[in-house]
């Protein structure tokens, strides 16, 4: 390693070290050594302590070995212990400031002190579990942390939407000369925020511990590994986190230090300004300190240094196109047009026409264009994709048409909500003056339509009607499309089909899980269902969706099948020997980490209790959604708790082997508010009409004891059932 970084990156170490002693002591004599310390919302104490040490902090106190261990890092001699003689002692004084740099953020919790201002502070393990799933699909093919600030506000725009036109996730923050990138994009009015992929996280570096902290969670809670394998976490993030850090601007002896410890996860450094570089591929995929003095040409070498793969789709439109403008809002006061909503109705459909019946690309305009209009008005809309190809079947219609959610929202300026009828469109100002026009939806759906689903379509067509007699002669063909493929899938048994299908998509983060989707049971993250598993392997027939062969039948009741658990053994790197599709309490399946809901026993009340991952009180299992998380992911098989995706409860399979849906006891108020009105006619056919009204929720249970009290009054039908255990 260059001596100039080597001998910043321990000076840095040394101060940070420092300040985290310093703070403790003061803590110790103004709060007490049994004062509770932690970060908001994790399962996973001091992260790094945790994940590198193996320790579980929870007390001022139990800094005691985190601190004497950041010592030893520091008194060794040059060359240390760990893998890279030459960068040894350097990569211990980086281990060394990111444990100090926790502690410091960690004590600043206990005072008050963060979040800082308009910053977002400590990422939580639910953050963390919504952005496995963007991981795992591709959506976002990695992460910056941007260290300081741009020599003006108009350049740390410009990097930044280069960043998100990549959809490459940035965490903002640090300052260089007082000034951070952070208040650069605030002047200049940038919407910062997890939807928009722009998160600020501190104004200072040893704030940067967050991104840091969050991505070895990503170790744990995706990767299945254990608290203390410090070697194999940082692996997992050289292997599978595609993150780097960006300083702007001077490097001090902080930023040199804090780039140590992100060089040990394997995340290179690329600068703004002259510093030394440290070419030779080592710890890193690629070089470990690099620097580029071009801000056009920033951007892509980040990307080249780490290796991040980006797939940029050209579409011929007037606005930027990315996953990272999902997101997105257009406020009322910013649209130009709204399709949809209160004021207007829209509508969206896929169609699947024979090869002779349409010509590819053709994009047509029926009716006036959004050009016609007062800005802010809303406007009557319908969107009929016609597709044809010889793999196309009428199953995979709707799948296609829940993609244009995607696909439209992934242009700049542009807002989609909902589906089918229910669309719901806004089109921003900026958007409409860059000369976007309703031809555009047709382009973008054109385009994105023949890259994703090539394998099955050859030919698109596209027509936007904004004519009145038009829409609504569409409109009677579309719902009566709809009301038929609902039809499809109610009616569909697992007993109707021939095979199943697996979805190994998530193995990417969880090596070991594998999802078995039926037609009555979706993947737990709840975007997977048969009919897409299906389409899925027609598609790619090499890829993450196989058929599964049920063969020879083990336990009918239980849902077990000789082929399920060949394959599945097969397919969990031969850790998981049985999987029973109807069963919570013997050999469930495994859940990964982006399941929609988690399902637990809780013994008190003979019954299971279902959790959203959007509430974050208490349960009546005695964990929240995040503790429960934390033991249930990472690919592991627990009977009694598993993930599952919401609509899973609605099915005839719902645990039918553990007394169905008369076992559920209890779930967040909210979860009963989705389920309310589909959940009447299955009630009703388990014999227990009014069983919503029986399962209790956080507003009357959150303990087991108020959670049996309030069954016992209600008369619960579980409090009879068979014990479960
Ligand atoms: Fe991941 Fe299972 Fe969903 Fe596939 S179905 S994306 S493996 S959770
Ligand atoms: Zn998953």
């Amino acid at each position: 390693m260059s001596k100039i970084i080597a001998s910043a990156a321990i000076r840095g170490s040394n101060k940070i070290a420092l300040q985290a002693e310093q703070f403790v002591e003061k803590a110790r004599t103004e709060k007490s050594e049994d004062v509770k310390i932690g970060f908001p919302d994790t399962a996973y104490f001091l992260p790094m302590a945790y994940a590198l040490m193996g320790l579980e902090i929870k007390t001022l106190g139990d800094l005691k070995p985190v601190l004497a261990h950041i010592r030893e890092l520091l008194s060794q001699e040059p060359a240390g212990k760990l893998w890279f003689p030459y960068l040894g002692s350097t990569l211990d004084a980086g281990i060394a400031t990111l444990l100090s740099e926790e502690i410091i953020t960690v004590l600043r919790y206990l005072y008050n002190e963060e979040p800082q201002p308009g910053c977002n502070g400590f990422f939580t393990d639910t953050i963390l579990r919504t952005l496995g799933i963007q991981l795992v699909d591709g959506r976002m093919p990695g992460f910056a942390a941007i260290l300081g600030a741009a020599p003006d506000n108009k350049t740390a725009v410009s990097i930044v939407r280069d960043l998100q036109k990549r959809s490459i996730m940035v965490f903002a923050g640090s300052s260089t000369n007082g000034k951070s990138i952070i208040d650069q994009l605030a002047e200049e009015k940038v919407e910062m925020g997890w939807d928009t992929y722009i998160v600020p996280y501190g104004r200072d570096t040893i704030s940067a511990i967050y991104p840091l902290n969050f991505a070895i969670r990503a170790a744990m809670t995706f990767g299945g590994l254990k608290a203390g394998q410090a070697r194999k976490c940082l692996e997992y993030c050289k292997n599978r986190v595609f993150a780097f850090g960006l300083t702007l601007g001077e490097v001090d002896d902080f930023k040199y230090a804090t780039g140590a410890g992100a060089i040990n996860m394997g995340f290179p450094i690329i600068a703004d300004t002259d510093i030394p570089q440290i070419l030779p591929t080592g710890i890193c995929t690629y070089e470990h300190v690099v620097h580029e003095f071009d801000y056009e040409k920033l951007v892509p070498r980040c990307i080249e240094v780490r290796g991040v793969k980006v797939t940029v789709t050209d579409i011929d439109i007037p606005v930027s196109y990315s996953a990272a403008f999902e997101g997105e809002r257009v406020r009322r006061e910013d649209m130009h047009v709204e399709f949809g909503g209160k004021n207007s109705s829209a509508f969206e459909y896929v169609r699947m026409r024979e090869m002779d019946e349409i010509e590819d690309g053709k994009i047509e305009v029926i009716g006036p264009d959004i050009d016609t209009i007062t800005p802010g008005a809303p406007m009557n809309l319908g969107i009929v994709a016609e597709v044809a190809g010889r793999g196309m079947q009428t199953d995979f219609e709707s799948l296609i048409e829940r993609q244009m959610h995607h696909f439209l929202n992934y242009a700049m300026g542009v807002l989609h909500m909902s589906q089918r009828d229910l669309l719901w469109i806004r089109l921003n100002k900026d958007a409409f003056a860059s000369g976007f026009r309703l031809k555009h939806f047709g382009s973008i759906i054109h385009a994105r339509i023949h890259d994703v689903y090539g394998k099955l379509v050859d030919k698109v067509k596209v027509t936007i009607l904004t004519d009145d007699e038009k829409i609504k002669e569409a409109l009677v063909a579309a719902r009566k499309s709809y009301n038929e493929r609902d039809a499809r899938i109610a009616d569909m048994t697992d007993e109707s089909v021939d095979e199943f299908y697996s979805c190994s998509l998530c193995q990417s983060f969880a090596p070991n899980h594998i999802c078995v989707v039926s037609p009555e049971r979706l993947g737990l993250c709840g975007a997977v269902n048969w009919l897409d598993g299906k389409a899925g392997y027609k598609i790619d027939p090499t890829g993450g969706n196989q058929p599964v062969i049920r063969g020879r039948v083990i336990d009918p009741v239980k849902g077990e099948w000789e082929g399920i658990n060949g394959f599945v053994y097969q397919n969990s790197n031969r850790t998981v020997e049985r999987m029973s599709l109807y069963s919570l309490m013997d050999a469930p399946m495994t859940s990964c980490g982006c399941f929609e809901c988690i399902l637990a026993l809780v013994p008190e009340a003979n019954g299971f209790m279902i959790v959203n991952r959007e509430f974050n009180g208490m349960t009546p299992c005695g964990m929240n959604f995040s503790t429960l998380a934390g033991s249930v992911g990472g690919g592991n098989q627990i009977p009694g708790f598993l993930g599952v995706g919401r609509l899973y409860v609605l099915s005839h399979k719902f645990v039918s082997a553990d007394g169905g849906l008369k076992r559920l006891v209890w779930m967040p108020k909210t979860l009963k508010d989705f389920y309310k009105d589909r959940f009447a006619a299955r009630a009703k056919e388990v014999g227990v009409p009014d069983l919503l009204d029986m399962i209790a929720d956080d507003t009357v249970a959150s303990t087991a004891e108020e959670l049996v009290d309030f069954l016992t009054k209600a008369g619960h039908p579980a409090l009879e059932m068979e014990p479960l255990m």
